[in-house]
């Protein structure tokens, strides 16, 4: 099967002719037939952050069920699947209370063991999710970044009378802004370095304005003007920028709830000051559970969250270069590759 084999440290990868890969007990084997490129993908890439070698990526999959391991009970060949990247021990407190993505021996799928930039992909019965008839491949491997962003709103309990504001307008602030509409809350501000794509398609999907932050002298002030001259009572932090932190805690409000989605691979600095002065919540939320995948399926099957205006490119998986190539230029959002 073709895959994409990550060989060693330092940038780059190979395309490669590996044998398919066979099903051990209580897993199955999945013919992958869309994947998304993840933000976590380019440092992996790039030799930056440290996998395993050699590895196959890929975490954002869905497909068809090709093959059962033994002791697979209530899956069948050929049923159309999702699948979450998290594998918990099932024994350690976080496992026992349903928290896997805290798990201290997680293991994820395309990070720590082989993935789906690869026409067979391999996975544990409990991963698996039933992709609805009237969903495409493309959403069902829009679930991972969707639920990523949907952990941490579950958890803000939004409110109707609630203004938010979502600094990064990637794919995960763009499902951000998404699940937030989806809670019926009264504004939304966007705020992104520069006009853009990622500009346009947060209004298509939901945004009431986009700030560019470059352009402005101070991104608190036009994020007050843009919500009637108050401060947020909700900010979401989705661009892992160490120079934006600083700003996020300063735009919020007194008593408002912080996010933080982005994750940072620089070390960041602020002001606890302002943390402790304004009362702020701040939240953090890494990865998902798989309940939290079970509701972001929910929300794409209910169109309350749309993948198509993210998702600006799809390509086969043996033209992965150009696919890496678009999203160093900033040209796509989220691409999608289909082996
Ligand atoms: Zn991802
Ligand atoms: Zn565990």
């Amino acid at each position: 099967m073709l895959a994409v084999v990550k060989e060693g440290p330092g940038p780059g990868f190979a395309l490669r002719d590996l044998p398919i890969p066979e099903p051990p007990p209580g897993w199955v084997r999945v013919r992958v037939r869309a994947v998304g490129i993840c933000g976590t993908d380019i440092p992996i890439f790039e030799g930056v952050r440290k996998v395993p070698y050699p590895l196959v990526p890929g975490h954002e999959f869905a497909g068809e069920i090709d093959a059962l391991g033994a002791g697979v009970q209530g899956w069948q060949v050929g049923e159309r699947v999702a699948v979450g990247l998290v594998i918990g021990c099932e024994t350690c407190p976080a496992c026992r209370r349903g928290e896997e993505n805290l798990c201290p021996h997680i293991t994820e799928i395309g990070i720590h063991i082989n993935g789906a930039f690869a026409e067979y992909v391999l996975a544990p019965e409990k991963t698996l999710h039933r992709l609805p008839d009237h969903l495409s491949f493309a959403d069902g491997a829009s679930v991972d970044p969707v639920a990523s962003s949907y952990r941490g709103i579950r958890r803000l309990n939004l409110q109707p009378r609630d203004t938010v504001a979502i600094f990064g307008l990637g794919p995960i602030g763009l499902y951000a802004l998404q699940a937030v509409r989806a809670h019926g809350v009264q504004r939304v501000i966007a705020v992104t370095p520069r006009w853009g794509l990622r500009a346009e398609i947060a209004l298509r999907v939901g945004a009431d304005c986009v700030i560019e932050s470059a352009r402005v002298e101070d991104v608190a002030a036009a994020v007050r003007d843009a919500n009637s001259g108050a401060p947020p009572s909700v900010v979401i932090e989705a661009t892992g920028k160490p120079e934006v932190f600083h700003d996020v805690f300063r735009v919020a409000a007194s008593g408002a709830r912080v996010l933080l989605l982005g994750i940072f691979h620089e070390h960041a600095s602020f002001d606890p000051a302002q943390i402790i002065r304004k009362e702020l919540r701040v939240e953090g939320s890494f990865c998902y559970t798989w309940d939290d995948f079970e509701a972001s399926l929910d929300l794409i099957a209910r169109g309350l969250v749309r993948t198509a205006p993210v998702i600006t490119h799809t390509l086969p998986l043996s033209r992965m270069a150009e696919a890496l190539d678009l999203i160093h230029r900033r040209e796509a959002v989220k691409v999608i590759l289909e082996p």
